[in-house]
């Protein structure tokens, strides 16, 4: 009898699985069930282009239903999974239905972190994670509305580019000192906040909410400050967690994220994980990494259908992510966290910048503004492990690549 995949939860690293099953010529029965009603989509325009109203629905999609159709696939969308039966080999759905497999592939994802302040669930006041989380914000979204983002990591900057450019009233706040704080150096978040403010967008940083206030829809927003900001709608991007509890309800393994090896497999040898749901180990930075991005989806999707195929593949990669604000991509290649000493390449007045991070001389990450071609050497560099000759770092007529020994 053929065998069945399944693979729980239908977003991008599922759609890749899919594609890539398929490329390989999967024979076996492939069964894709998620709790959302859409085909598997690719999130990144939701905060871009689909935010700002320039995108269809379809265009998101990872493929269209005539793929899943022509390839045989069973799909099940609208279906939340309840549990995982490890011993009797399938998946139990939150209706009551058994689903069973020989080998399943865990693409649970993420959920945007809850503020866990009074009034968080009055109207207008939104979270950013799926399609219908963005047809909520646009029915609010017109010219001339106060808009209060909170949070000025990627999403939280995203929405209030595309808010401003839309011609509304933005005003961003952040707990940390200064805007994307977590990735990026101060002299990147320097950049941004200029950018930003420049725009018109109000920044509070330093600045936590203490409550949104309204009778049924959001009015204002209290801050630590102790003063309130009026809003006709909120959103809200203070993070996000990984989709890891009935994978540790079935005592897979899990410590921020479900634990894989390098080949996108958990301790039970039937049962794979990808996406931003799982931790996995990399060789590059010795030590595990839980990642939300779209590279690393798309990339453990093809590593766990090449092994689901026999072929005994290796997820090694260089993590690498974009942010997309007014006409600025911003492109990272590696993780900073940890770095001794960076160096700034170019200039900001000339809209193109990338700043290296650099551990012992060794090249660890670069953020690039505008540079592509920084972004795109340093990637090989980063997995090279290369030193870098600081002498001419600064100079942007010196490539990276020529500096690298
Ligand atoms: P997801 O795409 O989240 O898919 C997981 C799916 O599983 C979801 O549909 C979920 O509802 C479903 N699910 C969860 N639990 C269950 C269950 N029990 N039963 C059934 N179904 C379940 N990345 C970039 O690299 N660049 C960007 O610019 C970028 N921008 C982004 C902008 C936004 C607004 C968001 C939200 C994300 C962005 N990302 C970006 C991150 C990127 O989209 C994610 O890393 C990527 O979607 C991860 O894919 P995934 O398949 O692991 O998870």
């Amino acid at each position: 009898m053929k065998e069945t995949v399944v693979i729980a939860g239908a977003g991008h690293a599922a759609g890749q699985l899919v594609v890539s099953l398929k490329q390989k010529n999967y024979d076996g029965k492939i069964v894709l069930v998620g709790d959302e009603p859409y085909l598997p989509y690719q999130r990144p325009p939701l905060s871009k282009k689909f935010l700002a109203g320039a995108m269809e629905d379809e265009r998101l999609f990872v493929k269209p239903a005539s793929f899943y159709d022509d390839a045989g696939i069973e799909l099940q969308l609208e279906t939340r999974i309840a549990a995982i039966d490890r011993g009797r080999k399938c998946l139990r759905s939150s209706d009551g239905e058994e689903i069973p497999y020989d080998k399943l592939v865990l693409a649970l994802g993420s959920r945007a972190r809850q503020l866990p302040v009074e009034g968080a669930r009055l109207k207008c006041v939104h979270y950013l994670r799926s399609i219908a989380d963005v047809h909520g914000i646009r029915a609010d979204f017109q010219a001339g509305r106060r808009l209060v983002v909170v949070g000025a990591g990627y999403i939280g900057l995203e929405v209030a580019a595309v808010a401003q450019q839309a011609g509304l009233d933005v005003t961003v706040i952040e707990m940390a000192d200064r805007v994307m704080s977590r990735v990026v150096s101060p002299e990147i978040s320097d950049f941004y906040q200029i950018e930003h403010t420049n725009q018109g967008v109000k920044l509070r940083l330093s600045t936590g909410v203490s409550a949104f206030s309204g009778k049924k829809r959001v009015r204002a927003v209290a801050t630590s400050e102790g003063d309130e900001i009026p809003a006709d709608l909120v959103v809200i991007g203070v993070g996000i967690l990984p989709n890891t509890e009935i994978a540790a309800d079935a005592e897979l393994d899990v410590d921020n994220g479900i634990l894989v090896d390098d080949h996108c497999r958990t301790v039970d040898p039937d049962v794979y994980a990808v996406g931003d749901c799982t931790s996995h180990p990399n060789a590059i930075y010795d030590r595990r990494l839980r990642l939300e991005s779209v590279h690393n989806a798309v990339e453990q999707a093809k590593t766990a259908a090449a092994n689901i195929c026999d072929q005994n593949a290796c997820y090694s990669q260089v993590p690498w992510f974009w942010s997309d604000q007014y006409d600025l991509k911003l492109q990272i290649a590696g993780l900073s966290e940890g770095y001794d000493s960076i160096a700034i390449r170019g200039n900001p007045v000339e809209r193109s910048i990338s700043c290296v991070y650099l551990t012992e001389n060794r090249l660890i990450a670069v953020d690039a503004i505008n540079a592509p071609r920084d972004f795109v050497q340093s990637k090989q560099l980063i997995a090279d492990r290369v030193e870098i000759n600081q002498d001419s770092l600064s100079d942007v007529t010196v490539a990276l690549k020529d500096l690298a020994f």
